[in-house]
């Protein structure tokens, strides 16, 4: 047996790796899953090159509870290690990476949220486990090592008789720690962030129900048997080609990511992209409302395969955190802070191709089925018209696609739109003047009376619509934006055209004093020559400014 002290420049970096990383201790359980998923697959590229002269066979990544003995175990069939290797890589490369990474973000990382992300490894064991044991038989030909530690810097290393290939980690669990014994613990981790790794990880047996044969009696039970509970899907659909997935296999995906979620997805974005980064993933459209405050932290990242986080923010724009998804790439550093993220180059270049992506597919579901659009048009457009708002990039394409629904369901795209109105929809200054409704019922009247005079009204209800107008008025030349029951709807109505008030001039002279008392002058003004209704004998305009502050005020802060 060989006793030895881990080379330690910190007087014992254990007591600091567990006190360090108190909120994210979960993580050891990731870090020895991809240790075992990574010596898995590099005994597999070493026997396709012909370098290991072994049966790869079907190999399994097992996690084990042993409760009594406050035991964790992982255990796998990878390449495994020789002696001098453990000595190597866990010894000296394992823990200076430890070392280093402490050093590095010790200060910093608290408060990013982000940190323990990745890059402690092995030793982030030492959170959860006051003795670390690893039993490891290489591929080579070369007896099985059997290390030890228990938390100061001291280890001993001596051989053991294991003979299977592969690496079994034993963490002695800490009496802070026995949560990590609890099968349901383990399994919400396993769950969390080994859905989608590559080996099968089995975690305990599950009983199922043997297919009965075709000439089954009809009352025939259903015999039961055990086989092994595999916890995650290895071949995710986002890691294949989008050539060789049909638009089921996209729901199911999506049923998969969101179990408990039961409305289908309108549409979905397959990315694929190796150079100049390298990102896969796949960003689902869900019905959304008007709601601004939808729940974000919907789209999951992972790093090959590995979850990583579902706060995505500063990687893809804000206004697509609202869709839902995957996205998978190793180009993310993810052991920096938030402000770091955003000024990453490569990051920056992430962002931006995800929108393009996006504006792309919508151009292209405009142009292939248009009327299926302006069908999903209600359940999308708050998505689109925050991506037009914040990101000119997106404006920019999002012009050929973004529709203007009328009052009465025709669809337009912005330049559909211009045309139509461009002969008859000007008011005394030239200005293009386009008018909306923002409320069917309420602005009833308005709308028929300006319907009757031949113009087109948007019905434009959603929340940031102020905004989007503003926006649409300071890109595009000489328009205004003109709500139906506005005052200067008048400059628009040609006199002549106009239908005259069943009133007496008597009668209009009575019921303007009198509104002219109760309506403050400032405010609102009154209109009763242009009301030729019945049931609607005068109007009561606001001046369209006045209104847009008003609901800029409203919405302004949330955005
Ligand atoms: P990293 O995974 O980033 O290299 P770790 O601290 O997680 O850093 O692991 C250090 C090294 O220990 C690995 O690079 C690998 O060589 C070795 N190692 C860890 N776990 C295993 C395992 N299950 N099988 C084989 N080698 C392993
Ligand atoms: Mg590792």
């Amino acid at each position: 047996m060989t006793k030895g002290n881990i080379n330690v420049s910190v007087e014992n970096i254990f007591p600091l790796i567990k006190k360090f990383l108190y909120s994210d201790h979960e993580i050891f359980l990731r870090e020895l899953i991809s240790n075992a998923t990574d010596a898995t697959l590099k005994l597999k590229h070493l026997t396709n090159i012909g370098d290991a002269k072994v049966e790869y066979g079907n190999p399994q990544i097992e996690v084990k509870i042993d409760k009594k003995g406050k035991k964790l175990h992982i255990i796998d069939q990878g390449l495994g290690m020789t002696s001098e290797e453990v000595e190597k890589y866990i010894n000296q490369i394992a823990f200076s990476g430890a070392e280093e990474f402490l050093d590095k973000y010790k200060d910093s990382g608290k408060d990013s949220g982000i940190i323990g992300h990745f890059g402690l490894g092995f030793y982030s064991a030492f959170m959860v486990a006051e003795k670390v044991e690893i039993i490891t038989k290489s591929f080579k030909d070369e007896p099985a090592a059997h290390w030890t530690c228990d938390g100061s810097p001291e280890f001993t290393l001596e051989p053991h008789d294991k003979t299977e290939r592969g690496t079994e980690i034993i963490l002695h669990i800490a009496e802070d720690s026995t949560e990590f014994l609890e099968e349901a613990r383990i399994n919400d981790l396993l769950t969390k962030y080994n859905k989608f790794m590559p080996i099968p990880i089995k975690f305990g047996t599950k009983e199922v129900n043997v297919a009965l044969p075709e000439d089954a009696p009809e009352d025939a039970k259903p015999e039961k048997k055990t086989v092994d509970n595999i916890i995650n899907n290895p071949n995710p659909a986002w890691t294949k080609q989008p050539a060789d997935l049909e638009d089921e296999n996209y729901k199911s995906f999506y049923r998969e990511l969101y179990p408990m979620q039961f409305e289908e997805p309108l549409f979905h974005i397959h990315l694929n992209v190796d150079y100049p980064f390298n990102l896969t993933g796949i960003l689902y459209f869900p019905k959304m409302t008007n709601d601004l405050n939808i729940q974000k932290d919907k789209i999951q990242l992972y790093q090959n395969q590995v979850f990583v986080t579902d706060n995505v923010e500063g990687i893809v724009p804000e206004f697509l955190t609202m869709l839902r998804g995957v996205i998978d790439s190793p180009d993310i550093p993810l052991n920096v802070s938030r402000s770091y993220l955003q000024a990453d180059g490569a990051v920056k270049k992430i962002s931006s191709y995800i929108t393009r992506k996006v504006a792309d597919k919508l151009k292209s579901l405009f142009n292939e089925n248009r009327e299926d659009f302006e069908a999903k048009w209600n359940d999308i457009k708050i998505v689109i018209e925050y991506g037009m708002l914040s990101e000119d990039k997106f404006f920019e394409k999002a012009d050929a696609f973004a529709l203007y629904p009328t009052v009465d369901g025709t669809h337009y795209t912005y330049e559909e739109l211009f045309n139509k109105i461009k002969a008859n929809q000007t008011d005394k200054d030239g200005k293009l003047v386009i008018l909306y409704a923002s409320n069917e019922d309420a602005q009833h009247s308005y709308i028929e009376a300006a319907k009757t005079k031949g113009y087109e009204v948007l019905l434009l209800d959603s929340p940031i619509v102020s905004h989007l107008m503003q926006k649409l008025e300071s890109t595009k030349e000489n328009i205004t934006f003109t709500r139906v029951d506005a005052d200067h709807v008048d400059n628009l109505i040609k006199k002549e055209d106009t239908k005259i008030s069943k009133l007496t001039e008597e009668q209009k002279t009575e019921l303007e004093t009198l509104l002219k008392e109760v309506i403050p002058a400032e405010k609102f003004s009154v209109q009763l020559e242009t009301m030729d209704s019945e049931s609607t004998p005068f109007m009561i305009t606001q001046p369209e400014f006045m209104r847009r502050m008003k609901e800029m005020q409203q919405t302004g802060g949330g955005m």
